[in-house]
């Protein structure tokens, strides 16, 4: 694989840009792989290529029913933040977090990181009250995070309204280091990575079937035929219920649609992320100028991957109170995703009873922070048998009531 670099840019001008080489490869399915990853999205892609970074095992396969990060991963409003509660969400989120920091140069592909700083808003003295203690929590796992004063949040946000009718501003949880970065970068930059190691990325194959005897995997059943494997990873976010019911076990998980959605571009005007929980909307503003708002997840279960107007309407009269100016912008664009909501509003990152099948799903509304120190912990976990990043958040705890409660930092926003 040719390295990206600016004496490349410069030599590629220089010859119309036709010495650019494909950033990965399309290869057909080989008959049997170590290790097959069901999912290219981040998580299943980041596993990959931990595996092959990490652990030396190169005799992988990624295989995607559509197109790589076609699933959430390129269809979220990237906000990257590690200010959880839990001890075990802290441990890896911030992993994930200081893996985004240097992403683009371990990748070689710019993933255009940026460490803008992230606010979330405390609108209630419940959250005030909340927000202090997940910042002294913080503080105590090694996670820099402060909780600012409402003039604070005017310094950094000066479009903001700090005396909405309903819910004022009473101060924040920020994280300096917390920010955005280009979601489907990611996925192109691990596939490329992946590629570079000899790894199969493998588009439009869909896992139809899982195969198994005496309680171990032998291999899926695909639209492009039968493969084995050694070892099986299901990173398939939204369909985890699914891929759970072909290998014939059940998972606490519940499918739901989660919506987004884009102004026209603008001049710069907020060079930060803010989370208005209590109303349930959130926004960010892209290098192209759009804001980026998010709003809530559907209150029902279903697998619609599409936006639906009464969302709009919702998300957007929540914001107007907080972000006035934004009554004024046209709507580009919508969207929806299927997330994966656990009860504890944490993942799974797990043994099956299967034996040498694992899952790696549940990271509901905000899985992107994640992708990084998750695919490091699951890579382990599926190499070695054990993972410190992963243990804690293992099919056993919902049996043994061991739940990892973050409903309030990852239920409504992310
Ligand atoms: C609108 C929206 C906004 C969000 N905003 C944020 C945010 O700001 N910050 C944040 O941290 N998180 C956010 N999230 C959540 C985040 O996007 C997800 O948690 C994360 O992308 C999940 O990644 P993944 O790799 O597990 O899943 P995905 O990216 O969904 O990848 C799973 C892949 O599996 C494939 N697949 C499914 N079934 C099969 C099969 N049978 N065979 C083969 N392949 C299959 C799918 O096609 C898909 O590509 C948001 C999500 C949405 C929808």
């Amino acid at each position: 694989m040719k390295r990206y670099s600016a004496f490349a840019v410069a030599r590629e001008a220089l010859r119309y840009h036709l010495g650019w080489e494909r950033a990965w490869a399309s290869p057909e399915p080989r008959r049997k792989y170590d290790i097959i990853i069901i999912g290219a999205g981040g998580h299943g892609l980041a596993t990959a290529y931990y595996l092959g970074k990490n652990h030396g095992i190169t005799n992988v396969a990624i295989l995607e029913k559509g197109w790589l990060g076609g699933g959430n991963t390129g269809r979220n409003t990237t906000i990257i933040r590690s200010n959880y509660l839990q001890d075990p969400s802290a441990a890896i989120y911030e992993k994930a977090r200081s893996l985004y920091e240097s992403m683009s140069q371990d990748l070689n592909f710019n993933v255009m990181f940026s460490p803008r700083g992230v606010i979330m808003l405390a609108q209630t003295e419940h959250e005030v009250r909340g927000y202090k203690r997940t910042a002294q929590a913080n503080a105590l796992q090694g996670v820099t995070t402060e909780f600012i004063s409402p003039a604070r949040v005017k310094e950094i946000v000066p479009i903001i309204n700090l005396d909405g009718p309903r819910y004022p501003v009473l101060g924040g949880l920020s994280q300096a280091r917390g920010g955005t970065a280009r979601h489907d970068a990611v996925a192109w930059g691990y596939a490329r990575a992946c590629s570079a190691m000899g790894m199969h990325v493998i588009q439009k194959c869909e896992v139809t079937g899982i195969r198994s005897e005496n309680g171990n995997v032998t291999g899926v059943a695909t639209n492009r035929g039968d493969i084995d494997c050694d070892k099986l990873g299901i990173v398939v976010a939204g369909h985890s219920g699914h891929l759970a019911d072909m290998a014939g076990f059940r998972l606490p998980i519940e499918s739901v649609a989660l919506q987004a959605l884009v102004s026209e571009p603008i001049k710069p005007c907020m060079d930060c992320v803010v989370m208005a929980n209590t109303v349930h909307g959130y926004m960010s503003q892209s290098d192209k100028g759009e804001m980026v708002i998010g709003g809530g997840a559907d209150g029902f279960n279903n697998f619609t991957q599409r936006g639906s107007f009464h969302h709009i309407e919702e998300t957007v009269r929540a914001l107007c109170e907080t972000f006035p100016m934004i009554q004024r912008l046209k709507m580009l664009r919508q969207w929806g995703g299927i997330v994966d909501m656990t009860g504890d509003r944490s993942p799974i990152l797990s043994k099956t009873p299967l034996g040498n099948c694992f899952i790696n799903c549940g990271w509901g509304t905000g899985g992107f922070k994640a992708i990084p120190g998750s695919g490091w912990g699951f890579a382990e976990l599926m190499a070695r048998g054990q993972s410190p990043l992963c243990d804690a958040f293992s099919l056993d705890r919902f049996r043994e009531g061991r739940f990892i409660d973050e409903s309030v930092a990852a239920g409504v926003a992310h």
